[in-house]
């Protein structure tokens, strides 16, 4: 039986194991696409199933990474023929589906995007879920009604993956951004992103009063928790939260009062199991409204012996932007 080389995710009696093995491709799952995985990434998801600090792994033995591109290899789905240049994320990958830290994958023809056209494999993971999910916070609070004319937006975790790619198309689409990061010495590279302001995250981390003085017209929160309730009390009148993460925490030690005495939003972004159509609004737009040139600087290239370290450094919040993984 052929065999392909996969970061398979073990579970034992004495715990998890990870490691960078031989995967039979017998024991890929149900699907109607077979892909040659070309390009992946490492996103914070994939951090989370690799050292297991969460439980996102759903199956065992699973194959971790939510991000693929690849060329189709053989497909029973009238939509794919081999040679197609497609992509897939979410959809259960990594989670519930066997993943995309690996040369092959077999997936469901209906999770395919078609690459953008003018978009390499390889950008198209660099930006990748969290480019995608950045994408998608800011078309909410666009659906809100925001405009630049209405004040700065606030971007916590700036320095990460969604963050940055946030900080960027925001600050294309002409808002004021203001950028907190726990790192200060990346602070000349949020500017370079498009940040006008640099928060000390800091201020974000005390004790949440119900209102605090009303500071900006939005925010995207990747952080949750304790930082996710602080900036609910500092948004200003009819204003709105994109909340898309929880790099600081699942819970949410907040009060209504942004919401009944300032009409606060709080706006729930989910990247998963994201109609397609909606997907694919997500991609054209960043096309047209993230500036590739950004990429080069908020990217490092790694190839799949190095995804175990990377999902470690990820989940300790030690990764600058993105990471993208050279498969094929
Ligand atoms: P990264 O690790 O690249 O970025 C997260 C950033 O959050 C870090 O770089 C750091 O930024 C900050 N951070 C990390 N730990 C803490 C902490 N304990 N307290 C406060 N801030 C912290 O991850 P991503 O940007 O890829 O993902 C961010 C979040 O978004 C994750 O929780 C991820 O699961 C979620 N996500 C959700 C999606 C969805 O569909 N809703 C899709 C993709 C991601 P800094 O150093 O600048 O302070």
């Amino acid at each position: 039986m052929a065999t392909f080389k996969a970061i398979v995710i073990e579970k034992t009696e004495a715990g998890q194991t990870v490691g960078l093995k031989d995967f039979d491709a017998g024991d890929l799952m149900e699907g109607d696409v077979s892909i040659a995985v070309e390009w992946s990434a490492v996103n914070y998801k994939d951090g989370l199933a690799i050292t297991g600090k969460a439980p996102v792994v759903r199956r065992f033995p699973m194959i971790p990474g939510v991000d693929l591109a690849g060329t189709v290899e053989g497909s029973s789905d009238p939509a794919w023929k081999a040679g197609d240049k497609v992509m897939v994320n979410g959809w259960g990958l990594g989670e519930t589906h066997l993943g995309a830290h690996a040369q092959k994958a077999r997936v469901k023809g209906g999770w395919l995007l078609r690459l953008p056209p003018g978009m390499s494999a390889r950008d198209a993971m660099a930006i990748g879920t969290a480019g995608c999910t950045a994408m998608l916070s800011v078309i909410a609070l666009e659906r809100h009604g925001l405009t630049p004319a209405d004040g700065a937006v606030l971007v916590t975790g700036a320095a990460g993956g969604v963050g940055s790619v946030a900080v960027a198309v925001l600050a294309k689409l002409g808002f004021r951004v203001a950028a907190s990061t726990g790192r200060p010495q990346q602070a000349d590279y949020l500017k370079r992103l498009g940040a006008s302001e640099i928060i000390d995250r800091r201020e974000l981390e005390g004790k949440p009063r119900p209102l605090s003085k009303e500071r900006w017209a939005g925010a995207i929160d990747v952080v949750g928790s304790t930082t996710l309730a602080n900036v609910l009390s500092t948004i200003r009148y009819r204003g709105a939260v994109a909340a898309c993460g929880l790099a600081g925490g699942m819970d949410l030690p907040a009060t209504v009062a942004p919401f009944i005495l300032r009409g606060v939003s709080l706006l729930g972004i989910d990247s998963v199991m994201l109609p397609q159509p909606d997907r694919e609004l997500a991609w054209r737009r960043l096309e047209t409204d993230f500036e590739r040139a950004k990429l080069a600087e908020m990217t490092q290239e790694i190839e799949l012996a190095e995804v175990i370290p990377a999902g470690r450094a990820i989940v300790e919040g030690k990764v600058r932007g993105r990471i993208v993984v050279k498969i094929g």
